[in-house]
């Protein structure tokens, strides 16, 4: 059985989907693996490191792809490196199956059995899987040291003889993952932080990291159950508003995490909200992938507004951290396959009525299997 690990050639990606420790594993359930030349190159493995751990180098994605019965990917490969996935493969990669309609028919035509690791469900048993959980932990860190950097006074509250320099006022904006790991970062290099979510399980984590908790309490949120933020009221958002408003301006960093699975991301922070804001302070959004929390955000650029704020807009803040975020994603596609993995057979076994596989899988033998990807009936 031969598995596949391209060369990513998406815009701003620097992650790869296997590492010399996850090949060194793989090889060792019996699979000869084919990694693309130059795959980890932007995370600091080589190809003489994927050599040494077992791998084939092959030198383009036609032969790294050649009787591949398994790929590795980050991104789903594009439509000229799909052509050459053989049919009834498995591929596994954070697929962006929501942002692209299109993309599951496509893949169920090509004869590929994609699993969508970003669909995993947020069960105990998946958590080592979980590439949502592991990449937003490191983006949320990235985050505050960018922002940290972009910030031209410094977090902690610094005594000298020649006077205070005061502590910078973070304030985060969605306290999942990123946020949580935001919120610990900023206050690790001395900020006074406080934070806000939608979701009532959230007040407490934020304490407990001994940040100020900033919110709307009222019934809609505290309806909020599950893993996953729904999208909430015009009289929520209306509330939620003017709280940000008062809150935003008394800040000097905005990092901004929130997401709602599926859809283009909330913007939260509107312009008016920007212009409250003191010359110099920073918003860094985690969200301008999924189109910004920041009403003023261009995802993949940084704005410098008319009032000296920055607006840091990067698109793949987990990409930042490169070395640290291939070697989690590896980790965890090679947790799901080691979790399907038929010993005997020395094959991937993906019984359909696993919650875990039921989540993930988009297409199935050529087939759409996924339900929210399932053709409309006339
Ligand atoms: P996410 O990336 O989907 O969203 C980030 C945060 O933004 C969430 O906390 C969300 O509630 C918040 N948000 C959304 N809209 C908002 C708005 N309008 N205003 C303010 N905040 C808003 O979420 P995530 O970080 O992937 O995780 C969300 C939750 O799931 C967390 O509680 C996390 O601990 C939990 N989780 C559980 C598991 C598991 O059990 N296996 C795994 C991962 C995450």
């Amino acid at each position: 059985m031969r598995l596949a690990v391209l060369k990513e050639r998406g815009d701003f990606e620097t992650r790869v989907a296997a590492t010399a420790e996850t090949v060194k594993k793989l090889a060792g359930l019996g699979l000869t693996v084919v990694v693309e030349s130059g795959a980890g190159l932007a995370s600091a493995i080589s190809d003489e490191d994927y050599r040494a751990a077992g791998a084939e180098i092959a030198p383009d994605p036609k032969a790294t792809l050649a009787g591949a019965n398994i790929v590795f990917a980050v991104r789903t490969p594009a439509p000229a490196e799909r052509a050459a996935i053989p049919r009834g493969a498995l591929l596994v990669c954070t697929a962006g199956a929501h942002a692209d309609r299109a993309l599951v028919p496509s893949l169920a035509e090509a004869g590929i059995d994609a699993a969508a690791m970003e669909l995993l469900p947020r069960i105990t048993r998946a958590q080592s899987m979980d590439v949502l959980s592991s990449q937003a932990n490191l983006a949320g860190y990235r985050a505050v040291i960018e922002g940290a950097a972009a910030f031209d006074r410094g977090f902690p509250m610094m005594m000298t003889a020649a006077g205070t320099v005061p502590p910078a006022r973070v304030f985060v904006i969605g306290a999942g993952v990123a946020g949580l790991q935001a919120i610990a970062t900023a206050r690790r290099l001395g900020a006074i932080v406080s934070a806000t979510d939608v979701r009532p399980a959230a007040k407490e984590e934020i304490r407990s990291l001994g940040a100020t908790y900033i919110g709307v309490d009222d019934a809609e949120s505290a309806q909020q159950t599950g893993a996953y933020a729904r999208e909430m009221t015009d009289e929520f958002r209306r509330k939620q508003a003017e709280l940000m408003l008062t809150t935003i301006a008394k800040n000097d960093l905005v990092i901004t995490t929130a997401l709602v699975m599926g859809r283009k991301a909330p913007v939260i922070v509107t312009e008016e909200m920007v212009k409250g804001m003191k010359a110099g302070s920073v918003i860094v959004d985690l969200a301008a992938e999924a189109g910004g929390n920041c009403a003023l955000t261009t995802p993949g650029e940084l704005t410098i507004t008319p009032n000296g704020v920055k607006i840091l807009g990067w698109r793949n803040w987990p990409g930042r951290i490169p070395v640290a975020a291939s070697s989690l994603y590896a980790r965890n596609l090679l947790t799901f396959l080691n979790t399907f993995w038929d010993k005997a057979e020395k094959a991937p076994k993906l019984p359909p009525e696993d919650d875990i596989v039921k989540g993930v899988m988009l297409t199935r033998g050529g087939a759409v299997v996924h339900p929210d990807f399932l053709p409309k009936q006339a």
